[in-house]
This record gives C-alpha cells, structure tokens and sequence, in this order.
C-alpha cells in the first residue's frame, strides 16, 4: 500500500456564492446581496418590475407586429 494519492486539496468553497455587497442590475444601488443569484436589491424586487419584463415575450403571447 503506497499512501502517495492521499494529496487532498482543500476543499475550495464556491466562489462569489457568498453574501456580500452587490450592485443591484436594476437601479445599480448598493444592497447586501445574500447569494451569488440574487443581483437584484429587494426595492427592485418588490416593485417586480423587471419579473414582468422577463415573463412577457417568452410564452404564448407572441409579438409579431401585427397590424
Ligand atoms: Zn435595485
């Protein structure tokens, strides 16, 4: 037995998966961002204007310009 592959790298936390402080996509403010998927600050959030902009166009509702 040959303990030579016993190397164990330190288990790497994920990175930028932490809370910090982050700049908001919407209004570009400053907010304590609890995760690396939360780039939007809770005011934008709670206006759930920009919930709105992504639902629309991707759907049964279609735009086609039509006339
Ligand atoms: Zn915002």
């Amino acid at each position: 037995m040959t303990d030579e592959n016993v190397a164990l790298l330190p288990a790497v936390p994920a990175r930028g998966d932490t809370s910090a402080q982050r700049h908001c996509l919407c209004c570009k403010a400053v907010f304590p961002s609890e995760g690396f998927g939360e780039r939007i600050c809770k005011r934008c959030k709670s206006q759930a204007a920009w919930k709105s902009a992504i639902s629309s166009g991707h759907g049964a509702s279609r735009r086609r310009s039509a006339r």
